[in-house]
């Protein structure tokens, strides 16, 4: 059934991986817990074909790498823990002693942590690009680099990449690219058609959707970069549970209805922030006013619900009195789940290949399934306590 690609996706990720058939009937799989796999005869133990043990997956795991894989048209998926170990496990893998990985200066924060520090200690170097770079990334290689990431769009300021650019320079010089593709989730942009080698996603986000499960997915379309992922992940004794597995499986089977509206919701209220007279941008993609609107609309399908906005110049004070007056969205990280999220940025702001200026305080929205009318409403509520305090 999921390879049945004149089905349309909707259609596709409700039908992913084995048929109920299999397991008495039961519409989902079991998550089953194991360790210890039971083997049917003793030339399996060292031999076979067969899996000997949990730590490799068991059937909710093949159900949910087949549904993530009909959504990003991908062969091969990698499961991780988390969205950070989906982009971290590649410059693991890919990024040796002596080697070197160019990451967009808007990297989602922890994936840099991973490059100042982890990666050091294994030997490899790092150099942070200007995330509106496209071929003049060029002038950055070295000898010694083996990987790209991207990131579409970027963590908290949202520039969105030139992917065709990079990648074109990327598969001159024999370079591999990865893109951090949790924004789209896969729904809206899919990197992987734009000939990235790896499209890493953090499906604790849109895919499980409830903010209740952790785990990361690495999409390829070349059985020989799987290989070398699955050696890490085996490596290093990596395994997503069942139970995060069965989460994101569960998601994935409605991910893109909820998708489109946290889209369509994310736009209103975006809309709305636009015609304020006190937030000086708006930093969503998908509107017309974004600097990159051109490339989002010449390489994405649509949008998530997740974006930022810029007050005018205000004290710290006055943009923690907006968000302590929220009612419904809650303060918290993350994004992709049913319920709205509000934080402000600047203690998260990292740039070191040029002066970020925005014009004032930015602050991220994750619009969840709310009435937009409603989180307007609460917005309004934050502005005027905003505007008392500052
Ligand atoms: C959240 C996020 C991650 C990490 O996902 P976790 O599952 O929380 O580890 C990676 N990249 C981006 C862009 C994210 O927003």
């Amino acid at each position: 059934m999921n390879d049945k690609k004149e089905h349309d996706l909707a259609t596709r990720l409700a039908h992913a991986g084995e048929s109920p058939a299999s397991r008495s009937g039961a519409v989902n799989p079991p998550a089953l817990r194991a360790s210890t796999l039971i083997l049917p005869k003793a030339e399996d133990l060292y031999g076979g074909d067969v899996n000997t043990y949990g730590l490799h997956g068991m059937p909710v795991h093949d159900d949910l790498k087949a549904g993530l894989c009909a959504l990003e048209n991908a062969s091969h998926c990698v499961l991780v823990e988390s969205g950070l170990l989906a982009c971290t496990l590649p410059i693991f893998t890919f990024v040796g002693a002596g080697e070197h990985v160019l990451v967009p200066d808007n990297a989602y924060g922890p994936t840099r942590r991973y490059c100042d520090r982890s990666l050091k200690r294994t030997g490899g170097s790092v150099t942070y690009y200007p995330p509106r770079i496209g071929a003049d990334i060029a002038d950055l290689i070295q000898d010694n680099t083996k990987l790209i990431i991207i990131e579409a769009p970027g963590s908290l300021t949202f520039e969105t990449p030139d992917t065709r650019a990079i990648v074109a320079v990327a598969k001159a010089r024999g370079i591999l690219t990865a893109t951090d593709n949790s924004w789209a989730s896969g729904v809206c942009h899919n990197p992987l058609d734009l000939d990235v080698d790896m499209s890493l996603v953090a499906t604790t986000k849109y895919v499980s959707g409830h903010s209740d499960g952790l785990s990361g997915a690495i999409l390829t379309r070349s059985a020989n970069l799987a290989a070398r992922l699955e050696a890490s992940r085996a490596d290093l004794g990596l395994c997503l549970s069942s139970d995060d597995a069965a989460i994101a499986l569960r998601g994935l089977r409605t991910l893109i209805t909820r998708f489109r509206q946290h889209e369509a919701s994310a736009l209103i209220v975006a809309s709305w922030l636009e015609t304020q007279d006190e937030v000086v941008q708006v930093l969503h993609p998908a509107l017309p006013s974004h600097p990159d609107h051109a490339i989002w609309k010449r390489d994405f399908t649509g949008a998530s619900g997740l974006f930022g906005f810029v007050l005018e110049p205000s004290p710290e004070s006055a943009v923690l009195a907006f968000l302590n007056a929220l009612k419904i969205f809650g303060l918290g990280f993350s994004y992709g789940g049913y319920e709205s999220l509000a934080i402000h940025c600047a203690p998260q702001l990292k740039r070191t290949t040029e002066k970020l200026n925005l014009g004032g305080p930015l602050l991220r929205l994750s619009i969840g399934l709310e009435q937009p009318d409603d989180l307007i409403a609460d917005i309004e509520r934050g502005l005027s306590a905003w505007r008392d305090a500052r």
